[in-house]
Parts: structure tokens; sequence; C-alpha cells
């Protein structure tokens, strides 16, 4: 495999040098006290980028599996659940709960829109003793982002439990935990937080808790009540992932100290806002509206007549750029880039060439550059 690759996918995702070094520190002992600093470390770090003073666990796991546990973790079987889905991965939570015995009602949108609060109210106030709210903070299979602020405030005038899984958000879009009273905040390592995949996060509130007291779906390896016991000593049940660890301590550093947690949401939105400009002076067609457009991960429709594995097979073959497809239903109808965690402007910059390039190679009409004149316009002098 070539070393030079360009990993426009949405997760996993570039990891920065500095933290790849980290990744080979010497292992510690886990029940030592040089663990327990590196834990309280990064829990203290880790809270300012939840912006939550709840409690957080960290599973070696991937994000599914903290999804699996704030749902275990807080519902018995037959317990009313309310799954909002918007994609892919609002199906994936909806299809947990169901799993493990709840009784789901699936509120649906189109794939490509953002969730309609009214009717989430609607349901809420239909459907009596519903225990639980299940969210997509940001859709990844569709490249939306649900308006999660004005959700919660609706969600929260009712007494449920709020899940929301912000897997490919946290870090990258606006999330406040506290002020937006979320139960639980889902999420993982390899999308905004510059890391390898294999571990994830959840945030449990006091009423997560209280949940927890009654919940009776089976679990073991990520029940609560055992990492609960070792969090005075900040340590864990079982052995944890350290060289993750050991690269979450320096990839919150720089979150939080050299980009700043403000200017990466900032630079966020503005590397989407080149790519989508920059799509559409070529002529493509994006899946979301402006609207909820997400700052992670942008959808682009395949162009009429163009066979979508053959143009991103030329991106990657000729131009090693590496771009994702639709899922599920959406396969062959859009490809996606991803852009969260550790890119940059001119990571836009080339993945717009590429695109430019195989484009005219499999026979699409465009005007050389017109994409980059876009994204540069754009960018103007925006300090990202
Ligand atoms: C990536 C992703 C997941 C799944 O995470 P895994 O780490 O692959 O288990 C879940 N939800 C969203 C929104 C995601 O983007």
């Amino acid at each position: 495999m070539l070393e030079k690759q360009l990993l426009m996918i949405p997760g996993p995702t570039p990891v920065p040098p500095k933290v790849l070094r980290e990744l080979s520190t010497p292992m510690i002992n886990h029940r030592g006290v040089e663990f327990s600093n590196l834990m309280q470390e990064i829990l203290v770090n880790l809270k300012k980028v939840f912006k939550t003073e709840n409690d957080i666990i960290i599973y070696p796991a991937s994000g599914t599996g903290a999804m699996e546990a704030s749902i275990v973790n807080t519902l018995s079987p037959s317990d009313k659940v309310l799954a909002v889905s918007i994609g892919a991965f609002g199906d994936r939570y909806a299809k947990i709960a169901s799993d493990f015995g709840a009784e789901v009602i699936k509120c649906d949108f189109e794939w490509g829109e953002a969730a309609d609060v009214n009717k989430i109210e609607e349901i809420l106030k239909k459907e009596k003793d519903i225990k639980a709210v299940l969210i997509t903070h940001n859709e990844t299979s569709t490249g939306v982002t649900n308006p999660l602020k004005e959700i919660c405030k609706i969600v929260k005038k009712y007494d449920v439990l709020l899940l929301v899984d912000a897997i490919s958000s946290l870090g990258a879009i606006e999330l406040e935990t506290d002020n937006w009273q979320i139960d639980c905040v889902v999420a993982g390592s390899q999308k905004a937080l510059m890391l390898p995949p294999g571990i994830s996060f959840v945030s449990i509130s006091k009423k997560a808790w209280d949940y927890h007291k009654n919940a009776k779906m089976p679990r073991h390896y990520f029940d609560w009540s055992s990492y609960r016991k070792w969090m005075e000593k900040n340590q864990t049940p079982y052995t944890p992932a350290l060289p993750q660890l050991f690269g979450l301590k320096t990839s919150l550093k720089i979150l939080l100290d050299e980009i700043g947690l403000e200017n990466n949401f900032k630079k966020h939105r503005i590397l989407r806002d080149m790519l989508r400009e920059g799509v559409k002076a070529i002529g493509l067609e994006l899946l979301a509206k402006d609207e909820f457009a997400s700052p992670s991960v942008t959808a682009i429709k395949t162009p009429a007549g163009i066979d979508v594995k053959n143009l991103r097979s030329i991106m990657r073959v000729k131009y090693n750029v590496i771009t994702a497809g639709g899922q599920g239903k959406l396969e062959d109808k859009i490809f996606r880039i991803g852009h969260l965690g550790f890119v940059d402007k001119m990571d836009i910059i080339v993945t717009l060439s590429a695109l430019e390039m195989s484009l005219l190679e499999v026979g699409y009409k465009l005007e050389k550059g017109a994409s980059l004149k876009k994204a540069i316009e754009v960018l103007k002098n925006e300090n990202i």
C-alpha cells in the first residue's frame, strides 16, 4: 500500500503524527498510580470536550459497543423507547434496542432529511410511558446534522431518558451535554477525536444512573456497576486499551489547547462549505440541504450515467484519494467525503482536484478548476 494516501472517509480518519508516536509508548501497569494519573488527566479534558460534569466511561470497543452500553445499562426488556432515525446509524440504534427486547417505536425520516421536532413531540404526547428517546446527532450515512439543541429542548419537557449517538459529531460539531440535558452522549475514537478506531465513550447523567438501578437488560462486559466500583481509583474493571489512552491524552491536548474547541467547530464548517460550494460549481448535486448539512461528512449524488464505483476507484488508484460509498439503500446513489478530525483546507483542495480529474476521465463535462476556484473563494482569508 502507498504510504501517501489521503483518507477522506468519515472514519477511521487520519491520525496526527504526534498521536501516532504516542501509540508506541511502552505498556504500564493498569493497576498502578501511573495509570490512575493518566486516566485522571484524560477524564478532566474529555469532560471539557463533552461539556459535562457527568461521569464518562471509556470502553475498549468500537462506537457501537458504547451505543449498546447506553441501552442495556438503562433499560429493561419490554420498555417502550422512541427511536428517531434519519439514516443507517439511526436504524442501528433502534435495532440494538429491539434486539435487547425493548418495544421500539420508530420515528423515521427520509434519508437526506433532518428529524422534524414537531413530529417527535406528537409521538411523545400521544404515546404513554415512553422511557427513552434515542437519536443520532450527526447521521454519517447521509451527511445530515440533526437540530439537536431544539430536539433536546422539546424531549426534555417529558420525563424520558435522552440517549444521543454523537459518534461522528463530538469534537467537530457543537454539543453541550449538560446545558442540553443529554443523559447519555455516545462517542467514538476514530472520527473527530483524531485517534485510531478501538475505544468509545459514554457519558452518564444522574438520571441515567437512576435508570441504571432498575435496568434489567442482560449485560456483563459493558455493565456500568462494574465500572463504577473502579472509578474512584481512576481505574477500569478490565484491562484498558493502553495505546489508545496514550494517544487520547495527546489528541485531547491538541483539540483543546492547540486548536481550541470553538475554532475546531468553525474549521469543520468552513471545510464543509468549501467542499459543498466546490462540487456545486461543477454541477454535482448534494443529498442534504444547506440548512442541515453536516460539518463532518458530505454526501454527493452520483451524476446520471456515471458508475460511482468506477469513479471512486479512479480517485483511489490514480490520485490516492479515498472516499466512501453509500450505505444501504443509498449504495451507488451517492458517494461520501469525510472531512472531520485531522483534515484541513488543503485536503479539500486536493480532493476536489482528484474529483475533477476523475470525473473528466469518465466523460463528465465540467469547466476545469471551477470547483477549486469556488472553494478558494469560500476560504477567503479564513484563518483555519
Ligand atoms: C461510525 C459511526 C457509528 C459506528 O461506530 P463503530 O465505531 O463503527 O462501531 C455509529 N454511529 C455513527 C453516527 C457513526 O458515524
